[in-house]
């Protein structure tokens, strides 16, 4: 961190800058000017909230120099983290994973089916909304446990592991008990509660990007799980608000090689919430695997004309498969298998 004083600022509050820092256990190295002073500060700032820095009438300016995430950070941990789901391998070099599946679980048959074709489709993990975040206080609300359960029994026909979206701190029992992956929902990116309570679960975590947040943003929620000792989180972009109408969000595909710079762990891209239309799935599928995706999430409906949840964005298991194939050769192109 970088902090320089303001002209004329007497030497006793120079003096009592530096303490502060060095109480904090930091080195402070000072570099006097004609005009101004500028402090150089080495250690572990992450604790330090610049803009009380900022606060003091003396201080000219502060400059965070490095990143004020630490467990996230690619810096410290320079190998990329490959998150195991029940033996499939998320990250790194392993396979390209999809995950595919309805919005909201419309009842044990529909979900089944859906889970069957999903798996001849190419997919390997099974998605599913039980509790389900509607900006609607009058739309449907998801089944709940009864969703979960419907999402078990798929899981027994299929063996695909089921990733579901857990919206409470009271429903963890439940999700610890028979969920593989905990969604955390772009709505709920900045629950910091929710954070650290997940951050306490043994499961692995996809973090949605929140519709209006900064991928440093982004990096702090996954921090916030982190330093509660999880730290099987898997980042999922699924667009960002813009003033753009004709798609639903605006899928920010820079986020990839992005977060594999500043991090190390795993980008999962959500073609589905990203676009709001089936008819852009493809496409932007594509788009994730050429940047470098390390798997896909995709809404799967049987009938999404009439689905109970997002039937806009929903490919049919045919499209699905169709998509899946087109991405394997995408993969390959950029050196990964699918
Ligand atoms: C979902 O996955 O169905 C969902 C609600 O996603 P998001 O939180 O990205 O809107
Ligand atoms: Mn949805």
């Amino acid at each position: 961190m970088i902090i320089s004083t303001k002209r004329g600022t007497p030497q006793q509050e120079i003096d009592k800058i530096i303490k502060e820092f060095e109480d904090k256990g930091l080195s402070v190295t000072l570099i006097r000017g004609t005009d101004y002073n500028v402090f150089g500060l080495v250690g572990d700032t992450t604790k330090i909230d610049e803009k009380l820095v900022a606060a003091n009438p003396y201080v000219e300016s502060v400059t965070r120099v490095s990143a004020p995430y630490k467990r996230a950070n690619r810096l410290f941990h320079e190998a990329d983290t490959v998150v195991d789901v029940n033996g499939i391998k998320i990250g790194g070099k392993e396979k390209v994973v999809v995950i595919g599946g309805p919005c909201s679980v419309e009842g044990a048959e529909q979900v089944c089916q859906i889970a069957r074709q999903v798996k001849a489709g190419g997919g390997c993990m099974l998605r599913g909304g039980a509790y389900k975040p509607r900006t609607s206080p009058y739309a449907f609300q998801g089944l709940g446990t009864e969703g979960i359960m419907d999402m078990v029994k798929a899981r027994e026909e299929t063996g695909l592991p089921i990733v579901s979206e857990l919206m409470s701190e009271d429903k963890i029992p439940e999700f610890e008990e028979y969920v593989d992956v905990v969604q955390i929902g772009a709505r709920n990116m900045q629950n910091f509660n929710l954070l650290k309570a997940v951050g306490k679960m043994h499961k692995p975590v996809l973090l949605k990007r929140g519709l209006a947040n900064t991928i440093e943003e982004w990096i702090m929620s996954a921090e916030y799980i982190m330093a509660g000792g999880n730290e099987n989180v898997m980042f999922c972009e699924r667009g960002i608000r813009t003033f753009e109408k004709y798609t639903r969000n605006t899928l920010d595909l820079s986020v990839i090689p992005i977060l594999k710079q500043k991090s190390h762990l795993p980008v999962i891209i959500d073609p589905s919430h990203a676009t709001g239309d089936w008819r852009l799935v493809e496409a932007m599928s594509l788009a994730a695997v050429a940047a470098g995706a390390d798997g896909l999430i995709i809404e799967v409906h049987n009938d999404p004309e009439h689905a109970w949840s997002d039937g806009a964005q929903s490919l049919k298991p045919a499209k699905f498969a169709q998509v899946v194939e087109k991405c394997r050769a995408v993969a390959r192109a950029v050196g990964r298998e699918m």
